[in-house]
Protein backbone atom coordinates (compact mmCIF):
# COMPACT_ATOMS: atom_id res chain seq x y z
CA UNK A 1 0.00 0.00 0.00
CA UNK A 2 1.43 3.36 -0.90
CA UNK A 3 -0.81 5.85 0.23
CA UNK A 4 -0.63 7.04 4.50
CA UNK A 5 -3.86 4.57 5.08
CA UNK A 6 -2.21 2.61 8.02
CA UNK A 7 0.13 5.14 9.28
CA UNK A 8 0.59 4.94 12.80
CA UNK A 9 -1.77 2.39 13.54
CA UNK A 10 -0.63 -1.03 15.48
CA UNK A 11 -1.62 -4.36 14.39
CA UNK A 12 -2.77 -7.34 16.57
CA UNK A 13 0.93 -9.17 16.21
CA UNK A 14 2.35 -6.56 17.45
CA UNK A 15 0.56 -6.11 20.93
CA UNK A 16 0.85 -8.29 24.09
CA UNK A 17 -2.29 -9.93 24.96
CA UNK A 18 -1.26 -12.69 27.18
CA UNK A 19 -3.47 -12.33 30.63
CA UNK A 20 -4.73 -9.22 29.40
CA UNK A 21 -8.40 -7.41 29.65
CA UNK A 22 -8.94 -6.70 25.73
CA UNK A 23 -12.41 -4.80 24.57
CA UNK A 24 -12.99 -5.93 21.07
CA UNK A 25 -15.25 -3.62 19.18
CA UNK A 26 -17.07 -5.79 16.92
CA UNK A 27 -19.96 -5.10 14.56
CA UNK A 28 -22.56 -7.40 15.16
CA UNK A 29 -25.21 -5.59 13.85
CA UNK A 30 -26.91 -8.24 12.06
CA UNK A 31 -30.11 -8.36 11.15
CA UNK A 32 -32.67 -10.32 12.72
CA UNK A 33 -35.92 -11.92 11.86
CA UNK A 34 -38.39 -13.22 14.91
CA UNK A 35 -34.93 -13.28 16.73
CA UNK A 36 -32.90 -15.68 14.25
CA UNK A 37 -29.51 -13.93 12.75
CA UNK A 38 -30.51 -13.62 8.58
CA UNK A 39 -27.08 -13.17 8.17
CA UNK A 40 -24.24 -14.20 9.90
CA UNK A 41 -21.39 -12.37 7.48
CA UNK A 42 -20.63 -9.45 10.40
CA UNK A 43 -20.11 -12.40 12.64
CA UNK A 44 -18.28 -14.80 10.90
CA UNK A 45 -15.68 -11.42 9.12
CA UNK A 46 -14.92 -11.17 13.07
CA UNK A 47 -14.03 -14.77 13.81
CA UNK A 48 -10.06 -14.80 12.70
CA UNK A 49 -9.32 -11.41 15.02
CA UNK A 50 -11.52 -13.10 18.36
CA UNK A 51 -9.71 -16.73 17.42
CA UNK A 52 -6.75 -15.30 18.05
CA UNK A 53 -6.94 -13.32 20.45
CA UNK A 54 -8.29 -16.41 22.69
CA UNK A 55 -5.55 -18.35 21.24
CA UNK A 56 -3.03 -16.16 22.82
CA UNK A 57 -4.79 -15.98 26.20
CA UNK A 58 -6.11 -12.69 25.88
CA UNK A 59 -9.51 -12.48 28.45
CA UNK A 60 -11.80 -11.00 26.03
CA UNK A 61 -14.58 -8.36 26.13
CA UNK A 62 -16.92 -8.04 22.83
CA UNK A 63 -19.05 -5.29 22.10
CA UNK A 64 -20.89 -4.01 19.16
CA UNK A 65 -24.15 -2.20 18.93
CA UNK A 66 -27.51 -4.00 17.39
CA UNK A 67 -29.94 -1.80 15.41
CA UNK A 68 -31.51 1.28 16.73
CA UNK A 69 -32.73 1.56 20.41
CA UNK A 70 -31.82 5.11 20.80
CA UNK A 71 -30.70 5.21 23.92
CA UNK A 72 -32.66 2.98 26.11
CA UNK A 73 -32.29 -1.02 27.13
CA UNK A 74 -35.04 -2.56 24.66
CA UNK A 75 -35.04 -6.69 24.73
CA UNK A 76 -35.86 -6.59 20.78
CA UNK A 77 -32.38 -5.33 20.31
CA UNK A 78 -30.58 -7.28 22.83
CA UNK A 79 -27.19 -8.92 22.49
CA UNK A 80 -28.39 -12.01 23.59
CA UNK A 81 -29.11 -13.92 20.28
CA UNK A 82 -25.56 -12.91 19.12
CA UNK A 83 -23.89 -13.75 22.02
CA UNK A 84 -26.11 -17.59 22.00
CA UNK A 85 -25.22 -17.83 17.86
CA UNK A 86 -21.33 -17.01 19.09
CA UNK A 87 -21.10 -19.15 21.54
CA UNK A 88 -22.57 -22.57 19.59
CA UNK A 89 -19.75 -21.29 16.76
CA UNK A 90 -16.90 -21.12 18.78
CA UNK A 91 -18.09 -24.16 21.03
CA UNK A 92 -17.49 -22.43 24.69
CA UNK A 93 -19.59 -19.95 26.83
CA UNK A 94 -20.43 -16.65 26.15
CA UNK A 95 -21.28 -14.49 29.18
CA UNK A 96 -23.58 -11.58 28.58
CA UNK A 97 -23.18 -8.44 30.75
CA UNK A 98 -26.37 -6.45 31.43
CA UNK A 99 -25.43 -2.64 32.52
CA UNK A 100 -21.46 -1.87 32.45
CA UNK A 101 -21.88 0.74 33.96
CA UNK A 102 -23.46 -0.75 36.88
CA UNK A 103 -22.20 -2.54 40.25
CA UNK A 104 -23.63 -6.13 38.66
CA UNK A 105 -20.94 -7.22 36.57
CA UNK A 106 -17.96 -6.49 39.31
CA UNK A 107 -18.28 -9.87 40.13
CA UNK A 108 -17.59 -11.29 36.51
CA UNK A 109 -14.40 -9.00 35.77
CA UNK A 110 -13.14 -10.13 38.85
CA UNK A 111 -13.63 -13.95 37.86
CA UNK A 112 -12.42 -13.27 34.48
CA UNK A 113 -9.96 -16.19 33.42
CA UNK A 114 -7.83 -16.13 29.99
CA UNK A 115 -9.64 -17.79 26.78
CA UNK A 116 -13.20 -16.27 28.64
CA UNK A 117 -15.44 -14.36 26.85
CA UNK A 118 -17.97 -11.41 27.91
CA UNK A 119 -20.43 -10.10 25.76
CA UNK A 120 -21.41 -6.51 26.59
CA UNK A 121 -25.28 -5.64 25.76
CA UNK A 122 -26.31 -3.63 23.44
CA UNK A 123 -23.86 -0.32 23.21
CA UNK A 124 -26.74 1.89 22.26
CA UNK A 125 -28.70 0.99 25.13
CA UNK A 126 -26.73 3.49 26.80
CA UNK A 127 -27.23 6.97 26.17
CA UNK A 128 -23.84 7.75 25.89
CA UNK A 129 -23.06 5.62 22.87
CA UNK A 130 -24.19 7.63 19.70
CA UNK A 131 -23.57 11.30 21.77
CA UNK A 132 -19.35 9.70 22.64
CA UNK A 133 -20.03 10.54 26.51
CA UNK A 134 -17.32 9.85 28.69
CA UNK A 135 -19.29 8.25 31.51
CA UNK A 136 -19.44 4.93 29.69
CA UNK A 137 -16.07 4.98 28.44
CA UNK A 138 -14.37 5.31 32.02
CA UNK A 139 -16.99 2.84 33.12
CA UNK A 140 -15.35 -0.02 30.63
CA UNK A 141 -11.97 2.07 30.82
CA UNK A 142 -11.85 0.53 34.45
CA UNK A 143 -11.94 -3.16 32.99
CA UNK A 144 -9.68 -3.38 30.20
CA UNK A 145 -6.35 -2.75 29.00
CA UNK A 146 -6.53 -3.32 25.36
CA UNK A 147 -8.19 -1.66 22.81
CA UNK A 148 -8.98 -3.39 19.78
CA UNK A 149 -11.23 -1.77 16.89
CA UNK A 150 -12.66 -4.39 14.32
CA UNK A 151 -16.25 -2.97 13.56
CA UNK A 152 -15.35 -1.62 10.28
CA UNK A 153 -19.34 -1.35 9.85
CA UNK A 154 -19.38 1.24 12.75
CA UNK A 155 -16.14 3.19 12.24
CA UNK A 156 -17.69 6.51 10.49
CA UNK A 157 -19.48 7.24 13.67
CA UNK A 158 -17.74 9.40 16.30
CA UNK A 159 -19.08 7.10 19.32
CA UNK A 160 -17.70 6.19 22.76
CA UNK A 161 -16.68 2.62 21.95
CA UNK A 162 -15.18 4.23 18.56
CA UNK A 163 -13.54 7.22 19.31
CA UNK A 164 -13.73 7.96 23.44
CA UNK A 165 -12.75 4.64 24.36
CA UNK A 166 -9.47 4.20 22.10
CA UNK A 167 -8.66 7.74 22.88
CA UNK A 168 -8.60 6.71 26.77
CA UNK A 169 -5.95 3.57 25.96
CA UNK A 170 -2.98 3.56 25.20
CA UNK A 171 -2.31 0.24 24.18
CA UNK A 172 -4.64 -0.49 20.73
CA UNK A 173 -4.78 -1.86 17.55
CA UNK A 174 -6.72 -2.78 14.92
CA UNK A 175 -8.11 -5.76 14.29
CA UNK A 176 -7.71 -8.03 10.88
CA UNK A 177 -11.49 -7.15 9.43
CA UNK A 178 -11.34 -3.77 9.49
CA UNK A 179 -7.35 -3.85 8.48
CA UNK A 180 -8.75 -5.97 5.45
CA UNK A 181 -11.49 -3.70 4.27
CA UNK A 182 -8.81 -0.67 4.48
CA UNK A 183 -6.20 -1.78 2.64
CA UNK A 184 -8.88 -2.83 -0.01
CA UNK A 185 -10.82 0.52 0.23
CA UNK A 186 -7.80 2.22 -0.21
CA UNK A 187 -6.16 0.32 -2.97
CA UNK A 188 -8.90 1.90 -4.75
CA UNK A 189 -8.05 5.11 -4.53
CA UNK A 190 -4.10 4.90 -5.03
CA UNK A 191 -2.59 1.83 -5.79
CA UNK A 192 -5.95 0.76 -8.31
CA UNK A 193 -4.78 -0.58 -12.54
CA UNK A 194 -6.74 0.56 -14.97
CA UNK A 195 -9.10 0.12 -16.73
CA UNK A 196 -11.40 0.94 -13.71
CA UNK A 197 -15.07 0.57 -13.69
CA UNK A 198 -16.88 1.96 -11.26
CA UNK A 199 -20.49 0.60 -10.70
CA UNK A 200 -23.11 2.38 -9.33
CA UNK A 201 -26.78 1.53 -8.46
CA UNK A 202 -29.48 2.03 -6.01
CA UNK A 203 -31.99 4.71 -5.22
CA UNK A 204 -30.55 7.86 -4.99
CA UNK A 205 -28.23 9.95 -7.04
CA UNK A 206 -27.63 12.15 -4.20
CA UNK A 207 -26.11 9.28 -1.97
CA UNK A 208 -23.18 9.12 -4.60
CA UNK A 209 -22.49 12.58 -5.48
CA UNK A 210 -19.32 12.71 -2.96
CA UNK A 211 -18.12 9.26 -4.48
CA UNK A 212 -18.29 10.10 -7.85
CA UNK A 213 -16.52 13.74 -7.29
CA UNK A 214 -13.42 12.12 -5.34
CA UNK A 215 -13.07 9.32 -8.51
CA UNK A 216 -13.98 11.33 -11.24
CA UNK A 217 -10.63 11.36 -11.56
CA UNK A 218 -9.28 8.00 -10.92
CA UNK A 219 -12.14 5.68 -12.77
CA UNK A 220 -11.90 5.59 -17.01
CA UNK A 221 -15.73 4.49 -16.87
CA UNK A 222 -19.23 4.66 -15.00
CA UNK A 223 -21.23 1.97 -15.33
CA UNK A 224 -25.17 3.66 -14.00
CA UNK A 225 -27.81 1.29 -13.25
CA UNK A 226 -30.98 1.41 -10.45
CA UNK A 227 -33.27 4.24 -10.01
CA UNK A 228 -30.24 6.74 -9.93
CA UNK A 229 -30.30 6.16 -14.21
CA UNK A 230 -33.58 7.54 -14.83
CA UNK A 231 -32.29 10.59 -13.43
CA UNK A 232 -29.00 11.03 -15.56
CA UNK A 233 -31.59 9.95 -18.42
CA UNK A 234 -33.99 12.70 -17.55
CA UNK A 235 -30.94 15.22 -17.67
CA UNK A 236 -30.56 13.83 -21.03
CA UNK A 237 -33.89 14.31 -22.44
CA UNK A 238 -34.95 10.97 -22.43
CA UNK A 239 -39.05 10.09 -21.26
CA UNK A 240 -38.75 8.23 -17.76
CA UNK A 241 -42.11 7.63 -16.71
CA UNK A 242 -43.45 7.20 -13.53
CA UNK A 243 -39.51 5.73 -12.52
CA UNK A 244 -38.32 7.21 -9.65
CA UNK A 245 -36.12 10.19 -10.36
CA UNK A 246 -34.76 13.46 -8.32
CA UNK A 247 -35.37 16.52 -9.80
CA UNK A 248 -33.38 18.29 -7.55
CA UNK A 249 -30.62 16.51 -9.35
CA UNK A 250 -31.06 16.76 -12.99
CA UNK A 251 -28.87 19.83 -12.98
CA UNK A 252 -25.65 17.95 -11.18
CA UNK A 253 -25.87 15.24 -13.45
CA UNK A 254 -26.44 17.36 -16.80
CA UNK A 255 -23.35 18.92 -15.76
CA UNK A 256 -21.73 15.59 -14.06
CA UNK A 257 -21.85 14.05 -17.73
CA UNK A 258 -20.07 16.95 -19.54
CA UNK A 259 -17.22 16.57 -17.04
CA UNK A 260 -17.12 13.05 -17.73
CA UNK A 261 -17.14 13.74 -21.50
CA UNK A 262 -14.24 16.34 -21.14
CA UNK A 263 -12.44 13.90 -18.87
CA UNK A 264 -12.56 11.42 -22.36
CA UNK A 265 -14.15 9.19 -19.82
CA UNK A 266 -16.88 7.11 -20.21
CA UNK A 267 -20.30 6.96 -18.52
CA UNK A 268 -22.53 3.86 -19.34
CA UNK A 269 -26.02 4.55 -18.80
CA UNK A 270 -29.19 1.54 -19.60
CA UNK A 271 -30.66 0.96 -23.42
CA UNK A 272 -33.13 -0.65 -22.20
CA UNK A 273 -35.27 -1.57 -19.09
CA UNK A 274 -37.90 -3.89 -17.71
CA UNK A 275 -40.63 -1.73 -17.14
CA UNK A 276 -44.09 -2.52 -15.44
CA UNK A 277 -46.99 0.01 -15.21
CA UNK A 278 -46.93 -0.02 -10.87
CA UNK A 279 -44.64 -2.10 -8.82
CA UNK A 280 -46.72 -5.26 -7.97
CA UNK A 281 -47.97 -5.50 -11.76
CA UNK A 282 -44.66 -8.39 -11.95
CA UNK A 283 -47.12 -10.15 -14.65
CA UNK A 284 -47.64 -6.87 -16.94
CA UNK A 285 -43.77 -6.66 -17.05
CA UNK A 286 -42.01 -6.07 -20.41
CA UNK A 287 -38.79 -4.74 -21.71
CA UNK A 288 -38.50 -1.08 -23.90
CA UNK A 289 -37.08 -0.91 -27.07
CA UNK A 290 -34.94 1.89 -26.39
CA UNK A 291 -34.05 4.31 -23.90
CA UNK A 292 -37.46 6.14 -23.38
CA UNK A 293 -39.74 5.21 -20.93
CA UNK A 294 -43.41 5.21 -21.58
CA UNK A 295 -45.89 7.45 -18.83
CA UNK A 296 -47.29 5.72 -16.66
CA UNK A 297 -44.81 3.06 -16.60
CA UNK A 298 -41.70 2.54 -14.26
CA UNK A 299 -38.68 1.30 -15.08
CA UNK A 300 -37.34 -1.57 -12.26
CA UNK A 301 -34.44 -2.86 -13.74
CA UNK A 302 -31.92 -2.74 -16.30
CA UNK A 303 -32.77 -4.44 -20.01
CA UNK A 304 -30.83 -7.23 -21.73
CA UNK A 305 -29.20 -5.11 -23.93
CA UNK A 306 -28.00 -3.17 -20.92
CA UNK A 307 -27.10 -6.35 -19.23
CA UNK A 308 -24.62 -7.31 -21.98
CA UNK A 309 -23.37 -3.99 -22.34
CA UNK A 310 -22.14 -3.36 -19.01
CA UNK A 311 -21.16 -7.11 -19.22
CA UNK A 312 -18.38 -5.99 -22.03
CA UNK A 313 -17.01 -3.27 -20.28
CA UNK A 314 -16.59 -5.25 -16.69
CA UNK A 315 -14.74 -8.23 -19.05
CA UNK A 316 -12.35 -5.51 -19.81
CA UNK A 317 -11.56 -4.22 -16.77
CA UNK A 318 -8.58 -4.62 -14.05
CA UNK A 319 -10.17 -3.02 -11.04
CA UNK A 320 -13.91 -2.93 -10.64
CA UNK A 321 -15.51 -1.18 -7.53
CA UNK A 322 -19.61 -1.73 -7.40
CA UNK A 323 -21.93 -0.30 -5.47
CA UNK A 324 -25.64 -0.29 -5.57
CA UNK A 325 -28.33 -2.50 -7.25
CA UNK A 326 -28.79 -2.00 -11.00
CA UNK A 327 -32.74 -2.86 -9.80
CA UNK A 328 -35.44 -3.29 -7.55
CA UNK A 329 -33.54 -6.71 -6.69
CA UNK A 330 -35.03 -7.64 -3.52
CA UNK A 331 -38.26 -8.85 -6.15
CA UNK A 332 -36.79 -11.75 -7.68
CA UNK A 333 -38.71 -11.08 -10.78
CA UNK A 334 -36.93 -7.35 -11.01
CA UNK A 335 -33.38 -8.95 -9.83
CA UNK A 336 -32.23 -9.94 -13.61
CA UNK A 337 -30.17 -7.17 -14.07
CA UNK A 338 -28.14 -7.21 -10.95
CA UNK A 339 -27.47 -11.04 -10.77
CA UNK A 340 -26.21 -10.61 -14.27
CA UNK A 341 -23.93 -7.37 -13.20
CA UNK A 342 -22.88 -9.72 -10.05
CA UNK A 343 -21.92 -12.58 -12.70
CA UNK A 344 -20.21 -10.28 -14.95
CA UNK A 345 -17.97 -9.17 -12.51
CA UNK A 346 -17.23 -12.65 -11.11
CA UNK A 347 -16.65 -14.25 -14.48
CA UNK A 348 -13.91 -11.24 -15.10
CA UNK A 349 -10.91 -13.53 -13.10
CA UNK A 350 -8.15 -11.15 -13.77
CA UNK A 351 -9.43 -8.07 -11.55
CA UNK A 352 -9.77 -6.89 -8.28
CA UNK A 353 -13.21 -6.41 -7.08
CA UNK A 354 -14.58 -4.77 -4.50
CA UNK A 355 -18.35 -5.05 -3.42
CA UNK A 356 -19.46 -1.69 -1.39
CA UNK A 357 -21.22 -3.07 1.67
CA UNK A 358 -24.85 -2.85 2.34
CA UNK A 359 -27.49 -4.01 -0.13
CA UNK A 360 -24.94 -4.67 -3.16
CA UNK A 361 -23.55 -6.88 -0.86
CA UNK A 362 -26.46 -8.87 0.11
CA UNK A 363 -27.18 -8.92 -3.66
CA UNK A 364 -24.19 -10.54 -4.24
CA UNK A 365 -24.46 -12.83 -1.82
CA UNK A 366 -28.11 -13.27 -2.89
CA UNK A 367 -26.79 -13.69 -6.74
CA UNK A 368 -24.59 -16.95 -5.75
CA UNK A 369 -21.42 -15.08 -7.01
CA UNK A 370 -20.36 -13.68 -3.57
CA UNK A 371 -17.41 -15.80 -3.64
CA UNK A 372 -16.07 -14.57 -6.72
CA UNK A 373 -15.31 -11.55 -5.70
CA UNK A 374 -12.37 -10.02 -4.33
CA UNK A 375 -13.36 -8.22 -1.91
CA UNK A 376 -17.14 -7.53 -0.10
CA UNK A 377 -17.07 -4.56 2.64
CA UNK A 378 -18.83 -5.93 5.77
CA UNK A 379 -19.60 -1.78 6.02
CA UNK A 380 -21.95 -0.17 3.25
CA UNK A 381 -21.85 3.52 5.17
CA UNK A 382 -17.88 3.29 6.03
CA UNK A 383 -16.83 1.95 2.57
CA UNK A 384 -18.42 4.91 1.16
CA UNK A 385 -17.13 7.70 3.44
CA UNK A 386 -14.04 6.14 2.91
CA UNK A 387 -14.07 5.80 -0.94
CA UNK A 388 -15.45 9.98 -0.72
CA UNK A 389 -12.28 10.77 0.89
CA UNK A 390 -12.91 11.42 4.71
CA UNK A 391 -11.46 10.48 7.35
CA UNK A 392 -13.28 8.08 9.35
CA UNK A 393 -13.02 8.31 13.11
CA UNK A 394 -12.53 4.90 13.71
CA UNK A 395 -9.49 4.92 11.96
CA UNK A 396 -8.39 7.76 13.15
CA UNK A 397 -8.61 6.87 17.12
CA UNK A 398 -6.47 4.33 16.57
CA UNK A 399 -3.42 6.26 15.34
CA UNK A 400 -0.38 6.90 18.00
P1 LIG B 1 -29.50 2.39 -1.97
O1 LIG B 1 -30.10 2.27 -0.59
O2 LIG B 1 -29.40 3.76 -2.48
O3 LIG B 1 -28.27 1.55 -2.16
O4 LIG B 1 -30.58 1.74 -2.93
C1 LIG B 1 -30.95 0.42 -2.83
C2 LIG B 1 -32.41 0.33 -3.18
O5 LIG B 1 -32.61 0.86 -4.48
C3 LIG B 1 -32.90 -1.10 -3.22
O6 LIG B 1 -33.81 -1.29 -2.18
C4 LIG B 1 -33.58 -1.21 -4.58
O7 LIG B 1 -34.83 -1.85 -4.52
C5 LIG B 1 -33.76 0.24 -4.99
N1 LIG B 1 -33.84 0.38 -6.45
C6 LIG B 1 -32.96 -0.05 -7.35
N2 LIG B 1 -33.42 0.19 -8.60
C7 LIG B 1 -34.62 0.79 -8.46
C8 LIG B 1 -35.58 1.29 -9.38
N3 LIG B 1 -35.39 1.20 -10.70
N4 LIG B 1 -36.70 1.87 -8.88
C9 LIG B 1 -36.89 1.96 -7.55
N5 LIG B 1 -36.01 1.51 -6.63
C10 LIG B 1 -34.89 0.94 -7.08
Amino acid sequence: MSSNALKGIQFLEQLDVKDKAVFLRVDFNVPMENGKITDDNRIQGALPTIKYLLEKGARLMLASHLGRPKGKPNPEFSMEPVGQYLSEILGMEVILIDDVRSEAPKAFFKGWKPGQILLLENLRFDPDEEKNGQDMCHAISEYIEVYVNDAFGASHRAHSSIVGLPKMISKKAMGFLMKREIEFLDSLVSTYQSPYVTVLGGSKVSDKIGLIENLIDRVDVFIIGGAMAYTFLKAMGYSTGKSLVENDKIKFSEELLKRIEARDKKILLPQDHLIVPDFNSTDKAMITENRDIPEDWMAVDIGPLTQAIYREEIARAKTIFWNGPMGVFEKSEYSKGTFSLAKSIADNKDCVSVVGGGDSASAAKLSGYAEYMTHISTGGGASLEYLQGDKLPGVEALRI
